[in-house]
């Protein structure tokens, strides 16, 4: 009779790690919409980045779009909720131009961003926003000052090339998702070249970004692999990749789904690592260690780094939704 024996495994799961509290109030406020307004509710943009949500929500009724545009004529009285990511100014301008309901759903932590830009603008300051071009974030964040307000660095390349009008009158932002180990070098680069540039009165890089990259890095050394569950188009969970190998994984990937697992190159592992994006549900960390479960004889050591209490409110038309949910 033959028996075989699964190889050992340790999982370091990280604590805190997936949804955010700005993820978490956005798909909430998408979810109550449709309680409150019935189906279709619309969205603007993916609402979190990440697949499984969206599919999710379409099958509650959401209708993902990416331009006002698109909602047809007799669907105009439907809600239409912006994405956490932020817009730029001339969205909820044009919403209201067509006479379309809005609910925006842009986290509070990148409203803040906004403000500190707007604030340096007000000032007298040139705005640099250190980000990644092409991201909704800082398409939203450039559209809140008016066209030529705002320069995007994305690296220190990006520094040498930059010619300011007015070197003492500068002030930075940043996207709330960048890598902090990135974002310091620039930074660095920019003070050398503009010692007067301005500071926001407040950290853009979030709570959720700082506590998920400190948590991979705490535990990456000595991990055989690091899997990072979020989607290719999610900027903090490819910086959480990165920091993984910079930590000193021998490997770390990015996977949406379980399926997605290249057993064939991961080899004879001992100790794996893992965490989730902030737009990452915990059910596919779930789906994830069942998965290794079915090859391994897995232990799980939980590696909490942080304590998270932010929790952000919907907005208030929403409210009584929600008290009445069952
Ligand atoms: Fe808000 Fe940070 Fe989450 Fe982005 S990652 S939605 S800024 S809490």
């Amino acid at each position: 009779l033959q028996t075989t024996t699964k190889p050992p495994l340790t999982i370091r799961l990280c604590q805190p790690r997936g949804f955010c509290a700005g993820v978490d109030r956005a798909i909430q406020i998408v979810v109550l919409a449709l309680k409150k307004y019935g189906a279709p509710v619309y969205v603007r943009h993916e609402i979190v980045h990440n697949r499984y949500v969206v599919e999710g929500l379409q099958n509650l009724g959401a209708v993902f779009i990416e331009e006002l545009s698109e909602i047809p004529a007799e669907h105009r009285e439907s809600p239409v909720v912006f994405s956490a990511h932020g817009v730029p100014k001339s969205v909820p301008a044009d919403a209201v131009a067509r006479n379309l309901f809005y609910l925006d759903a842009t986290c509070p932590l990148v409203s803040k961003v906004h403000k500190q830009a707007m604030r340096h603008q007000r000032q007298g300051r040139h705005v640099l926003l250190i980000g990644h071009a092409g991201h909704p974030e800082v398409i939203g964040t450039m559209g809140q000052l008016p066209d030529g307000a705002v320069t995007l660095i994305e690296t220190e390349a990006d520094v040498a090339n930059f010619t300011p009008q007015d070197a003492s009158q500068l002030g930075f932002v940043t996207q709330t998702t960048l890598s902090v180990e990135d974002t310091a070098g620039i930074l660095k680069a920019l003070q050398r070249k503009f010692p007067e540039l301005q500071a926001p009165a407040a950290e853009s890089i979030c709570y959720a970004t700082t506590n998920r990259q400190e948590a991979v890095k705490d535990t990456a050394l000595g991990t055989d692999l690091y899997l990072i569950v979020g989607a290719p188009n999610s900027s903090n969970s490819r910086r959480l990749v990165e920091v993984a190998e910079r930590a000193g994984s021998k490997m770390s990937l990015l996977v949406q789904r379980a399926s997605e697992i290249p057993w064939d190159d991961i080899g004879e592992i001992e100790t794996l690592g893992l965490s989730a994006g902030a737009s990452a549900p915990e059910i596919i960390v779930d789906e994830i260690i069942d998965a290794f479960r079915a090859r391994f004889d897995v232990k799980i050591d939980i590696a909490v780094t942080a304590t998270e209490t932010e929790n952000f409110p919907v907005m208030r038309v929403l409210r009584d939704v929600e008290l009445t949910a069952a």
